[in-house]
């Protein structure tokens, strides 16, 4: 049986404009083009987590809507399991309003609308959290729902890693149950300046973009660090997710940590050679055959 991981996070409908250069407050621009893909940290990890093969569960919200239809459609042709993922009425979809121009400078809108509904858990959440073998959150959804995921995962067993962004403090009680944080090098600074203190039993995974990725173990061992093979960027966009969301399912497998970060950062690297988020996800054997191309030669 394949290795389950069940993800509780966001979904959002991300809209582009493209523009010659960004309005000023009260301006209008004629932009160039306009695109939408599927987006929100909780999906796109998902979608990722699927990739690597993982059998995957989404714990989300949408509105009863066509961009609610649209994303559980996309997730489902990810080979996501969409069973525990609501459908809001009177909700809005999850949506990123993103504003970009030629230099690649943006802005961003995030209206949560659905995502902030996501609570409580019901019953059946509760099970296929139970029957996980790794759970994996953001913080795109009420913190109060990651923390009761987490509890109940911590009560089976399983571990929980927690992707800590959008970077906030974190109570105690949810700190108490998470097995790895996974931050990026801004997210943890922010942990380092936090008042709550990581506990010894919790790892820390920092991920160091081109420079990789550096797991630092619980209670003090030595940090594992390794380097991320070579890309040719195109769109960074999602590297993170990737990243998230593959380290998840290779842990799942029960692969060894440090074997666990070299695949993520496989996956990683592939997916910043492509545009878009979850579009640029690879799947096992191109992540696989970057894993071998880099890594086996060292
Ligand atoms: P993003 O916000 O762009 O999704 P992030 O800030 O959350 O990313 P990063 O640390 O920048 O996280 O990148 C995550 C992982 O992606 C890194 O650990 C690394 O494995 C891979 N990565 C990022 N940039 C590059 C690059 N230029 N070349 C190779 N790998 C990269």
């Amino acid at each position: 049986d394949r290795p389950r991981v069940v993800v509780v996070g966001s979904a959002n409908l991300d809209l582009f404009a493209e523009t010659p250069r960004l309005p000023r407050p009260g301006e209008t621009v004629l932009g160039t083009s306009v695109r939408r893909a599927p987006g929100g940290k909780g999906l796109n990890q998902a979608v990722a987590a699927a990739a690597f093969g993982a059998r995957t569960t989404l714990i989300a919200a949408v509105g009863e809507d066509a961009p609610g239809s649209e994303l559980l459609g996309a997730l489902r042709e990810s080979g996501v399991d969409t069973g525990r993922c609501r459908t809001l009425p009177g909700e809005t979809t999850g949506t990123a309003v993103i504003t970009v121009d030629e230099e690649g400078a943006n802005h961003i809108v995030v209206v949560p609308g659905a995502n902030s509904s996501l609570t409580p858990l019901t019953g059946a959440d509760r099970e296929a959290i139970a029957q996980a073998d790794v759970v994996l959150c953001q913080l795109e959804i009420p913190v109060e729902t990651v923390a009761e995921a987490a509890a109940e995962a911590r009560r089976h067993g399983v571990p929980v890693l927690l992707n800590v962004s959008p970077a906030r403090d974190l109570p105690p009680e949810l700190l108490d149950s998470v097995s790895v944080l996974i931050v990026n090098e801004h997210e943890a600074e922010h942990l380092r300046r936090g008042r709550a203190g990581i506990p010894p039993g919790t790892a820390v995974l920092t991920t160091l973009g081109p420079d990789g990725a550096e797991l630092a173990g619980a209670d003090g061992e030595t940090p594992v660090r390794v380097a991320a093979p070579p890309a040719e960027p195109v769109d960074t966009t999602g590297a993170g997710d990737t990243f998230a969301g593959t380290f998840a399912a290779a842990t799942a497998e029960r692969l060894p940590p440090a074997e666990a970060l070299r695949i993520a950062c496989a996956a990683a690297s592939v997916s910043v050679e492509r545009p878009g988020a979850s579009a640029s996800v690879p799947a096992r054997g191109e992540t696989d055959q970057r894993y071998r191309a880099f890594y086996r030669r060292r």
